[in-house]
């Protein structure tokens, strides 16, 4: 309503203008420098209309000129940027879907349209990797490294090639720089704490580990059990360097850290023996026995009494079954004392209770030493003898991540690296 309210002022205004013009005819003469110019009032209005009406329209023009490059630049640029934000997300969802000459193009394409090489140094440095180019990868994150906003993802990227190709000094240099970015990020926590722990950095290690219970950003059991594999380590360096009381502090705070950690429980037990303080050294294999039972546990346990009779052995056997009677491996070592002291019927019972739970060469091998032994039965013997050759292996250390078997525990696996990667098996 309103505009069509407009329009009709718009229009009838001249027209009521030329009409009362029209309707009061009279004459106008200029004169100026030698010059005459006679008309009528309406013409005169009309010229001025017109000369009014071109000023403005040259204005506008000139306006319009004036402010063209700038607006065709800012086009331009905007056009720019489209196209190359559109190159950059295209190219990344070509790495996400793992094609990588689509992405290597469009990683150029954004490289060339986008002036912020923190992010066309990412999606280029994906691309190439994807090519199989690590070295140009390499450049791209170099480059990220440079700049404050990019330098995080651009470590963590040199970080992800250094494993690749297994160079652990260059891996570690790199995990240490983008954690003094971003102390406590996750993901990097466990990847510096192990190559720290590879490169026998334990105190480095344990500072880690102090950062990333600041930070909240690992489980409290997995924190406590990496705390208790570098307190041990530490332990076993004090050991080495003949510091018997400071590797004893050492190993005990490893086991209180986590008790099911049967190998500072073990080194524990026989640093307290050493020391002469063999009640403790009971306390601390027993609660490592409840939470954990494990054959080094049985040995340690016998080791705090190497000369004793062997009643005296049954009887402390007695008190580790008690402790926990589901772990076989107690059975089997109560079972192998009371072989030592001639108690048939005490032997013969514990043993049945691990054969029968678990078949084992170990348990058949003491059936046969039993059925030797009370009744001098060499064909019962033999076929237990032949039972345990038959029987799955006696468990052992082995490295989850290269299978490699291993004497004694290890924190580094000899093989492969991995760290805290031995499980007995
Ligand atoms: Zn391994």
């Amino acid at each position: 309503m309103g505009r069509l309210l407009k329009l009709l002022i718009l229009v009838a205004l001249p027209v009521v203008a030329a009409v009362w013009l029209a309707d009061r005819p009279g004459e106008v003469t200029i004169r100026w420098q030698g010059w005459r110019l006679d008309t009528s009032l309406a013409v005169l209005v009309m010229l001025l209309l017109a000369v009014l009406a071109v000023v403005h329209g040259l204005g506008t023009a000139i306006r319009a000129v004036l402010r063209s490059p700038g607006r065709f630049l800012a086009a331009r640029k905007s056009r720019r940027l489209k196209e190359g934000y559109r190159a950059l997300s295209d190219g990344l969802t070509a790495v996400a879907a793992g094609d990588s000459r689509r992405a290597h193009r469009l990683a150029r394409r954004a490289d060339k349209l986008l002036p912020d090489r923190s992010l066309t140094g990412f999606l280029g440095a994906q691309a190439a990797e994807m090519a199989g180019d690590p070295t140009t990868a390499e450049k791209h994150l170099a480059e990220m490294v440079e700049r404050p906003e990019s330098a995080f993802l651009g470590l963590k990227g040199l970080l992800a090639l250094a494993l690749k190709r297994g160079d652990q000094a260059q891996a570690l240099d790199f995990a240490r720089r983008a954690w003094a970015l971003q102390p406590g990020a996750e993901g990097l926590a466990t990847i510096l704490f192990d190559l720290q722990a590879r490169a026998g950095q334990w105190a480095e290690a344990e500072l880690t580990l102090a950062e990333v219970k600041r930070k909240g950003s690992m489980g409290g059991a997995d924190l406590l059990h990496r705390r208790a594999l570098v307190l041990d380590q530490r332990a076993a360096a004090a050991e080495a360097a003949g510091d018997t009381r400071g590797a004893l502090t050492l190993a005990l705070d490893a086991h209180r850290a986590d008790p099911m950690f049967v190998p500072a429980a073990a080194r524990a037990a026989r640093l307290l023996h050493r020391l002469g303080k063999d009640r403790r050294a009971t306390a601390v294999i027993e609660h490592a026995w409840r939470a954990a039972p494990h054959p080094a546990l049985v040995e340690a346990w016998i080791a705090l009494a190497p000369a004793e009779t062997a009643l005296m052995r049954v009887k402390r056997m007695e008190r580790l079954v008690r402790a926990n009677p589901d772990s076989l491996d107690g059975h089997l070592g109560l079972a192998e004392a009371a072989l030592s002291a001639r108690l048939w019927g005490q032997a013969r019972t514990h043993l049945s209770i691990a054969a029968e739970a678990t078949p084992s060469a170990r348990a058949y091998g003491l059936l046969a030493r039993l059925e030797r032994e009370e009744r001098d039965d060499d064909a019962a013997a033999a076929a237990w003898t032949a039972k345990a050759a038959a029987a799955p292996a006696a468990s052992s250390w082995h490295c989850a991540a290269c299978g490699r078997q291993a004497e004694t525990w290890q924190a580094v696996c000899a093989g492969c690296g991995a760290v805290d990667g031995l499980e007995w098996r």
